[in-house]
């Protein structure tokens, strides 16, 4: 019973190596996951970190390549303005040379020259030059097709040549020339205001402003020149019917610009172009012209038209003039290209140099991340990596070498590094309690924190259960080798003691007594006294037994009033007799149990082991059967075994094979006696009894072969091919109309009983016949439910919980008490038929009147067996006992005559 308060889901019941890990386990895996996560955290935070001056300065770089690039756009849009200004400047002069081709055709006609005259005074093909000078005006004009002014300035020129070439007056033409020239000059003037704003706004100084401002200049200079020839020619030839509106004073007030413009160049820079000047002023027709002209501004100059030849000299040296400007404003756009494209080439390489600086700095910025993981991640993996082996609970895992990384990272590394040290101190405790070492040193080492405090409570607690659970283990071990009531050794002890006896003497070539004692009716003393009594009775006789025996002689009860002495080294069988005898003179003195005096007396049977070969069981049988033999000749007697015995041992073992052939052979068979209602005598149901006839058609009772194939398994199979015979042959019983309310009892030997088969042999039988579990008795005897008492009633449970009824066979015979009655997984009495047949009118009734009211208070049924006159069945009805079996109805008759008795004895 001390078995049943460890359930098996306790952990104290568990192995001792099992009982720390739930805690320790539980606990290392929490705080290492935690630390793992914090680590994953922490990594992700720190790369987040590197990775920010790194963005930042991607970011920088980018920030600056898109300045440079902006700045590269600017400077394709100044380059693009400069250009613009060329041509227009380009287009500009184009026209302006050919106004005087353009007035030669138109006036010479009416200055009276014929054009071959005009050809041969000026030198040149008129007609040609005219052609010569619209022919690029147009193709100017054409390359910027979808510019308003340069279409315009086409249309102004096509028309104008139409009327000069037809002939038509041409008083209108220098101011259709001022006209269109006025508007490229503004437009020019726009460009290069737009170029130099954009210019100043950039901090870079370039070239570029120079070649502008410089190329400004050549037009102003260019511009006021081409006013200062129509003026000088106009104040020289004087009658020729230029608007005198537009050009009078011309010549002092262009000549003032022109010397304006002319001034700029002093500080010209850009070498090209002061070559261009200085080619200029050298020049000879600009020298020439503009001597003609500071002649003309004195006033001391001759008639022009009074020389032909110097007129045609001076016309041509103002065409050459016209040609050195264009020749200037060429230089000029040469350079504002050459500027602009540097500019733009400049930009680009800057915009190189940026990119080249952004795939820089990422380059770097990679490098630095790299090695901000590097320095932070391995040492953070490997923490991670130590941390996953912590949590998969190895706390002695190598420790990764720590202060490596950043600061965070050693904090990280150290906080952890004491996490598993606390790991390591509970698993050092976890280790001690798992080794059972309560005592060790280190369970004394304080652990930190709350958490160790509690592991304290909990070792101490755990050493306490573990202390109570040895303590325990070591009563129990205790209770299953020793008897509980006298504490002397049991059975299976005094078995195993003997085996190794028998060894030993066996070696040594000594000899060996076994000495079986059995208390003289000691079932009468039971009745006499009770229980209690009885019990007490026991202690005393194992106490004398034990003061006999010798200190290497073992003392054993084998159950009941059984007793057994194993006399190691005894010199021989008289000595061993000598023993036995003391024994019984010992056993028979009075005794004294609580207070009051008694006296019994015990048999003794004698086995010897002196050579050869026998076992334990073959010796304790042999004294079995001297001790029965001893009885048989009156009280307090020693028997020794002897070779009459041996022949009836023999006689055993030949029964045993004998009936084992039977139930191979199926010569055995079932009767069944009848089972009646004590009013009326209607059948309820059978006992099974078994029969068997030998070979020569002989009845063999089973109070002789029962108790022979109980000392062996056979009586299992015997049990077993009842069982199954009983319930076969009801269940066909029912098929064939009888009442399926019949029950049929079954005996179960103790051993059977005990025996882990026996329910799926009941089970199986149940099946296999289709009988329904309640109308299923088994029969059982008390002593089994001493012997072995935990085992018979689980066994029991799982028997009724299939449906089966329990009835307890021979009550009354034994040692059972009323009050254990209540405690037994029992649901019918059977009284035993020596209290039957005590009955009279005024004799053994109240036993059995005790027995069936507590039955009765009990929830148990009540049969009665071996009745046999109707005194007694009217007795028993009296006293409430609702059932019997026994002669006076039917004796166990064969399967066929008691399916006829069920139908004529049917209530
Ligand atoms: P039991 O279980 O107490 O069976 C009742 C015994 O009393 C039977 O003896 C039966 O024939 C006998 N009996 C019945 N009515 C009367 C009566 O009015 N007066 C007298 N004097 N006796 C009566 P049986 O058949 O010889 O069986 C003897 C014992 O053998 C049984 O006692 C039982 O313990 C055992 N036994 C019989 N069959 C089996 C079996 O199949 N298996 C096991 N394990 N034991 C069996
Ligand atoms: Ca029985
Ligand atoms: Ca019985």
């Amino acid at each position: 019973m001390a078995m049943a308060e460890l359930p098996a889901d306790d952990p104290r019941a568990s192995s001792p190596a099992a009982l720390p890990s739930p805690h320790t386990r539980a606990y290392s895996l929490k705080a290492a996951t935690k630390a793992l996560r914090w680590v994953r955290k922490l990594s992700v935070r720190l790369v987040v970190i590197a990775l920010v001056p790194a963005v930042g300065l991607a970011g920088f770089a980018s920030d600056v390549t898109l300045g440079h690039r902006d700045a590269a756009e600017d400077t394709l849009r100044i380059q693009a303005d400069a250009d613009e200004l060329s041509e227009v400047v380009a287009l500009r002069y184009q026209i302006a040379s050919s106004e005087l081709p353009m007035l030669s055709v138109s006036y010479g006609p009416r200055l009276g020259l014929a054009p071959a005259q005009m050809t041969e005074i000026l030198g040149f093909d008129l007609e040609q030059a005219l052609d010569e000078a619209m022919g690029t005006v147009r193709t100017l004009v054409a390359s910027r097709p979808a510019d308003v002014d340069f279409v315009w300035a086409g249309q102004q020129m096509t028309e104008l040549e139409q009327l000069v070439r037809s002939g038509q007056e041409g008083t209108d033409i220098v101011r259709r020339y001022i006209e269109i020239l006025t508007r490229l000059d503004e437009r020019a003037d726009r460009i290069a205001r737009k170029i130099v704003a954009a210019l100043d706004g950039e901090s870079i100084v370039s070239g570029l402003r120079l070649a502008v401002n410089q190329l400004v200049a050549a037009h102003q200079l260019a511009r006021w020149g081409g006013h200062q020839l129509m003026a000088f020619f106009n104040a020289e030839l004087p009658g020729m019917g230029f608007s005198q509106e537009t050009l009078l004073d011309l010549l002092p007030a262009s000549t003032a610009v022109y010397q304006t413009a002319a001034a700029e160049f002093d500080d010209i820079v850009i070498r090209t172009t002061r070559d261009a000047w200085q080619a200029f002023n050298a020049d000879p027709d600009v020298v020439e012209f503009n001597a003609a002209i500071d002649r003309s501004l004195a006033g001391t100059s001759e008639p022009l038209l009074a020389d032909l030849d110097r007129t045609a000299a001076l016309v041509r040296s103002g065409l050459g003039r016209q040609d050195a400007y264009v020749e200037l404003i060429r230089s000029g756009i040469a350079d504002v290209t050459t500027a602009a494209t540097t500019l733009r080439s400049e930009a680009l390489e800057r915009l190189a140099d940026a990119v080249a600086l952004l795939l820089v700095v990422g380059l770097v910025s990679l490098v630095l991340v790299y090695f901000v993981a590097r320095s932070v991640a391995r040492p953070l993996r490997q923490l991670a990596r130590y941390a996953a082996e912590v949590s998969a609970g190895d706390v002695h895992a190598p420790r990764p070498s720590g202060g490596h990384g950043p600061t965070e990272v050693r904090t990280v590394s150290a906080a952890f590094d004491e996490v598993v040290d606390n790991l390591r101190a509970i698993d050092a405790h976890a280790l001690a309690l798992a080794a059972g070492r309560l005592d060790a040193p280190v369970l004394q080492r304080p652990l930190p924190g709350q958490l160790g405090q509690s592991l304290q409570a909990s070792v101490a607690q755990l050493s306490q259960s573990i202390a109570d659970r040895e303590d325990l283990q070591r009563r129990l071990v205790h209770e299953a080798t020793h008897d509980g009531l006298t504490g002397v050794a049991n059975r299976a002890t005094a078995m195993y003691s003997l085996e190794s006896a028998l060894a030993r003497n066996r070696r040594r070539g000594t000899a060996l007594a076994v000495l079986l004692v059995d208390v003289d009716d000691f079932k009468r003393t039971n009745e006499a006294f009770g229980q209690a009594m009885a019990d007490e009775v026991l202690r005393e006789i194992s106490r004398r037994l034990r003061d006999l025996a010798r200190t290497d002689d073992t003392v054993a009860r084998l159950g009941g009033d059984e007793f057994l002495l194993i006399a190691e080294a005894v010199g021989s069988i008289h000595d061993a007799v000598a023993i036995a005898e003391r024994i019984v003179e010992s056993l028979g003195l009075p005794m004294s149990v609580a207070g009051r005096p008694l006296r019994i007396s015990a048999s003794v049977g004698v086995a010897m082991f002196v050579d050869g070969h026998t076992d334990g069981d073959t010796l304790v049988r042999e004294a079995d059967l001297a001790v029965y033999r001893a009885k048989e000749f009156g009280p307090g007697r020693v028997e020794v075994f002897d070779t009459t015995m041996r022949d009836e041992v023999s006689q055993r073992s030949t029964m045993e094979e004998r009936l084992a052939s039977a139930l191979r052979r199926d010569e055995l068979t079932v009767a069944y006696q009848p089972v009646v209602s004590t009013a009326g005598l209607f059948v309820r149901g059978f006992e099974a009894l078994v029969r068997w006839k030998d070979a020569d058609g002989r009845s063999i009772p089973p109070d002789s072969f029962i108790p022979i194939a109980e000392s062996s398994d056979l009586i299992i199979e015997l049990d077993r091919w009842v069982i199954r015979r009983a319930t076969a042959e009801l269940a066909t019983w029912s098929d064939r109309g009888l009442g399926d309310d019949l029950h049929v009892a079954v005996n179960v030997s103790g051993r059977h009983l005990v025996d882990r088969r026996i329910v799926s042999d009941v089970a199986d039988a149940l099946r296999e016949s289709g009988l329904c579990p309640t109308r299923l008795v088994l029969e059982i005897t008390e002593t089994v439910l001493l012997s072995d008492m935990p085992v018979a009633c689980a066994h029991l449970d799982q028997l009724r919980a299939l449906g089966v009824t329990i009835a307890l066979d021979d009550f009354g015979s034994g040692y059972t008490s009323l009050a254990t009655l209540r405690q037994l997984p029992v649901d019918i009495l059977k009284i035993d038929r020596s209290l039957v047949a005590e009955l009279g009118p005024d004799r053994g009734q109240s036993l059995v009147r005790l027995i069936i009211e507590a039955a009765h208070e009990f929830g148990m049924g009540v049969v009665a067996e071996g009745v046999e006159t109707d005194e007694q069945r009217s007795i028993l009805e009296a006293l409430g006992c609702e059932q019997v079996q026994g002669w006076l109805v039917s004796p166990a008759v064969p399967a066929v005559e008691a399916r006829t008795l069920a139908q004529t004895l049917a209530g």
